[in-house]
């Protein structure tokens, strides 16, 4: 035999124990490994949650900041409404759209915001209260305060 395949017969072999150990390691180790890594999650699952919700918030801020805090429709009752009663609307009504099928709660108003900031504060979307968001929404577009 030359030293050559020496070396090769040698490095299969300990290959082979050493898979052979790491197996075993695993199913020594198994219920550690499983308690480590729902430890890790549990531990960093409030937060991550803590870490979106603060992301969400300041893109929030960056849009309201840009667009005012003050629903935009001129007949509004309540334009200085709580500010947790203000939405970003498209102007053009076709806001429905960019939301997509997928996730119609938190998520979709953050892309809405992200969208915003990326092309950079376009003219066509404004603030609007809840009740005027959704006045228009059922009216063809329009506000029902403006057409009342
Ligand atoms: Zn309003
Ligand atoms: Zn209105």
């Amino acid at each position: 035999m030359t030293n050559r395949t020496n070396r090769i017969k040698y490095l299969q072999g300990y290959r082979a124990t050493h898979k052979k150990e790491m197996v075993a390691w695993r199913i020594r180790n198994k219920e550690r490994l499983k308690r480590y890594k729902k430890g890790y999650y549990e531990k960093n699952k409030s937060a991550l949650t803590l870490q979106q919700k603060g992301r969400r918030d300041n893109l929030k801020k960056l849009v309201f900041d840009h667009y005012g805090r003050r629903c935009n429709c001129p007949k509004c009752p309540t334009p200085d409404i709580d500010p947790l009663f203000l939405t970003i609307d498209h102007i053009n009504n076709d806001g429905y759209k960019e939301r997509g099928h997928k996730n119609r709660r938190g998520l979709s108003t953050t892309s809405i915001y992200l969208k915003i900031i990326r092309t950079g504060f376009p003219d066509t979307y404004q603030v609007l209260c809840w009740n005027c968001n959704c006045g228009k929404r059922l009216n063809n577009g329009i506000c029902p305060h403006l057409t009342l």
